[in-house]
């Protein structure tokens, strides 16, 4: 499912050496079937994908992202969506694929236009991608002239959803492994991007996140930071006592003014926020292919500028900066 031996190969003679080795056991050990108990289900349905002749591959799409075009007979089509829906719940996209649409619970092409145009290119860059979810930025990313795209996520199921998109495009160059950013290696200062997108606030220690992410980078590598915020000044940063918005692995929620102090704090230069929003309900929303509650159903129903424990309403921001 994971062409690891591509990946060995070609990280062998680089900075990327020390993960090449511990790759083969942390896929292993990401895919077994310990992690949850759904994977083998997950798996038969990743092997059941239709072969199908892939005519065109859009990743730099307005809307789509990712297509692959061509036109499956009616029972290769029916088979297709089949597997894909064996694989819901598709949190993150939109896709598009052999005519299909994925219609995922995320816009994530959204945010993808609100930090495109404020990052450094990315033609030529190797470029990691921290809680990638599915990997449909790491996509984008490609799309945008990356060299080289590893996501790195924990959960099984996104990852698996990664290899039947990837089952189509076939592209050795993007990569998904089922890992945390506390397998990555230490200090590997291999990367010339690293986006970090919807994770920080997940973490229980965001600045040792955020010291992760600088020595992932080589010097004058560039941070990609989205994370919930609060409005508020340098000193004001929410601890949600109990669930945020349902989630209960919340554990810090800065004001963005707070959160360039943590990165300046640790050595990054020039940290900036280059967008803030609120997340609209047309933004995250239950779908066809993503039917569980979302954010319409955690806020409160009287006012939706709070969550549905009083909370404000969920606000992000998207921070640049470089590093050391
Ligand atoms: N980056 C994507 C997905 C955000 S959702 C986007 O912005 O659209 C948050 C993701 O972080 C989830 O897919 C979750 O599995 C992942 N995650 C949770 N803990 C993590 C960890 N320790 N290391 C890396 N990713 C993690």
């Amino acid at each position: 499912m994971i062409d690891i031996k591509t990946l060995q190969e070609r990280w062998a003679d680089g900075p990327l050496a020390p993960w090449a080795e511990l790759l083969a056991e942390q896929v292993e050990a990401g895919l077994s079937v310990l992690r949850h108990g759904d994977i083998p289900r997950w798996r038969t349905a990743l092997e059941s994908l239709p072969n199908i002749t892939v005519n065109e591959v859009l990743l730099d799409a307005a809307e789509v992202g990712v297509s692959v075009a061509s036109t499956p007979d009616a029972a290769t089509a029916e088979s297709l969506e089949a597997a894909l829906r064996g694989l819901s719940p598709w949190r993150k996209g939109p896709y598009a694929l052999f005519g299909l649409a994925i219609d995922t619970e995320w816009h994530s092409d959204w945010k993808w236009e609100r930090l495109t145009q404020h990052i450094d290119s990315l033609n030529d860059r190797r470029v990691l991608d921290v809680g990638c979810g599915n990997g449909y930025h790491c996509w984008r990313m490609r799309g945008a002239g990356a060299r080289e795209v590893i996501g790195i996520d924990p959960s099984p199921l996104f990852v698996i959803q990664f290899a039947a998109i990837q089952h189509y495009i076939q592209d050795p160059a993007v990569s998904v492994l089922p890992i945390g950013i506390e397998k990555l290696p230490p200090n590997l200062h291999a990367f010339d991007t690293v986006f970090s997108m919807g994770v920080l606030y997940h973490r229980r220690s965001p600045m040792e996140h955020l010291q992760t992410l600088r020595d992932s980078l080589r010097s004058g590598g560039q941070l990609v930071l989205e994370t919930l915020v609060i409005e508020g000044d340098e000193r004001q940063c929410l601890v949600p006592q109990g669930r945020y918005a349902r989630m209960g692995n919340v554990w810090f929620i800065p004001s963005s003014a707070m959160l360039i102090l943590w990165l300046a704090k640790l050595g990054w230069k020039n940290p900036r926020v280059v967008d803030e929003s609120v997340t609209t309900t047309q933004e995250q929303r239950p779908t066809d292919w993503m039917s569980f509650q979302s954010l319409k159903n955690f806020l409160d129903p009287n006012d939706a500028s709070l969550t549905l424990e009083g909370y404000p309403a969920p606000r992000r921001a998207v921070v640049i900066a470089e590093a050391p």
